[in-house]
């Protein structure tokens, strides 16, 4: 079985999973003169030009355990391990 094969965490049946991105980068955060408004200049690009990188590793949105790669497909022991005894059951 590969990650792609997955539709939901083996561990705990949830449907979505996070990865960690490392960031890397500089920030440019705009504020007005006015007290007021300092905190309403437009800010929404200000992530932009981070840049990230994406392990792969997959963890359960709900859990936190880990479920595999979904860059390489490979599965995590712990994970295969669950659903080899839940295709036993
Ligand atoms: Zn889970």
């Amino acid at each position: 079985m590969r990650f792609d094969d997955l539709d939901r965490c083996p561990f705990c049946g949830f449907g979505s999973f996070y990865e960690k991105q490392q960031v890397r980068g500089t920030i440019t955060y705009r504020m007005n003169f006015t007290v007021e408004e300092r905190y309403e200049a437009d800010n929404t690009d200000m992530y932009n030009s981070l840049s990230s990188t994406n392990s792969g590793r997959a963890y359960c949105d709900d859990c936190n355990r880990y479920i595999g790669n979904y860059i390489t497909g490979v599965i995590g022991k712990e994970a295969e391990r669950v659903l080899k005894e839940k295709n036993n059951e």
